[in-house]
């Protein structure tokens, strides 16, 4: 439920709500826009709709909202959430951010490369897997805790900050030492568990969208973490599974338009899970821009032919660049800061 105050409501009036809702056991999260503030409201539905808070002082509106997300909503919040990771990058808003990396974190020399030309091209954020989700256990697993000190000394040396999966919750914190960001990815999006606690860890979380996951599942899911009171939620659309087999997974570009309509968080593209074919990334990337995406998330490997995992997915730094110069005249098209050329 939402409570929409009146312009200008007073501080007296707005606690009073507040007071109310949370005698009924209710949470009461407040959005204070320059001139509106609105309460979202989380607790048993029922009862908090009970509550008879329409007449009351200063109110204007109670909007009984009946999807299973409200945090997360533009209703709740109509202002675009800008998320603001160390080092000056900055994902949401007016930005497009880069982000750019291996698959997987393979040596220290593999990411110092990306990493200068991720930095060298306007990426403002680099990525590198140390705990890798593989579908099968014989598959390359990551380096795990090296990785991640791997990832980090070849971040700083060219000041970049660090996004990396969280695969498993009791990895959390150490991924969180070194990491800036913390990626759920596509097959834990639904593990509430991790969600709550990422909820509860103040680092900005990459949401991944399910294998399989509907925007409403999707959205939910950012709802857990924004509801444990972290608001720095970067979404993420990486292709869902459909009976198309010539891409590896089915970019869903309508869903990125729709999230810009139903969220204030956020919305990222990764064209390399979504298609699985390098030739496929660039021209997703641009199409991805153009439909309102805040980013891209791309793989970029010095030999995706001697990469140990997703070689056929990931740019070489060539490609990589020449990707990066051709943004220009598509974010003047959109509006969008031209910083990553
Ligand atoms: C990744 O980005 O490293 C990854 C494994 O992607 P996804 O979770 O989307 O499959
Ligand atoms: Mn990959």
């Amino acid at each position: 439920m939402l409570v929409v105050m009146r312009d200008q409501a007073s501080r007296d009036e707005i606690d009073h709500v507040v007071e109310l809702l949370e005698e009924a056991g209710a949470q009461a999260h407040l959005s204070g826009g320059e001139i509106k503030t609105i309460i979202g409201v989380i607790g048993d539905r029922e009862t908090v709709y009970a509550l008879e808070l329409d007449g009351l002082p200063g109110v204007e509106e109670v909007i009984r909202v009946l999807k299973p997300y409200k945090l997360v909503s533009r209703d709740f919040q109509s202002a675009d959430t800008v998320v603001r990771v160390v080092r000056g990058a900055i994902v949401g808003g007016d930005s497009f951010a880069v982000i750019a990396g291996p698959c997987s974190v393979e040596s220290l020399e593999q990411m110092q490369s990306v990493a200068r030309a991720a930095k060298d091209a306007g990426a403002v954020i680099l990525r590198g897997g140390a705990y890798k989700p593989r579908t099968s256990p014989y598959s390359f697993q990551g380096l795990g805790l090296e990785g991640l000190k791997m990832m980090r000394e070849a971040a700083d040396e060219v000041d970049l900050p660090v996004v990396t999966e969280v695969l498993d919750i009791r990895d959390a914190e150490t991924v969180a030492e070194w990491a800036d960001v913390l990626q759920v990815g596509a097959r834990n999006m639904q593990n509430f568990m991790m969600l709550d606690e990422l909820g509860k860890m103040g680092k900005p979380v990459l949401l991944k969208r399910g294998l399989s996951a509907t925007i409403e599942e999707l959205l939910s899911a950012a709802e857990y973490i924004l509801k444990g009171g972290n608001r720095k939620v970067i979404l993420c659309e990486r292709g869902i599974r459909t009976f198309e087999t010539y891409v590896r997974n089915t970019l869903d570009l309508a869903a990125v338009a729709a999230l810009k309509t139903l969220t204030h968080l956020p919305v990222i593209v990764d064209p390399s899970h979504a298609t699985g074919r390098r030739d496929l990334v660039v021209p997703m990337a641009r199409a991805s821009l153009v439909a309102g995406a805040d980013g891209v998330m791309v793989e970029v490997h010095p030999e995706p032919e001697r990469a140990r995992c997703d070689g056929p997915q990931s740019l070489d730094i060539e490609a990589f660049e020449a990707m990066m110069a051709d943004f220009a005249p598509l974010l003047r098209l959109v509006g969008k800061d031209a910083r990553v050329t």
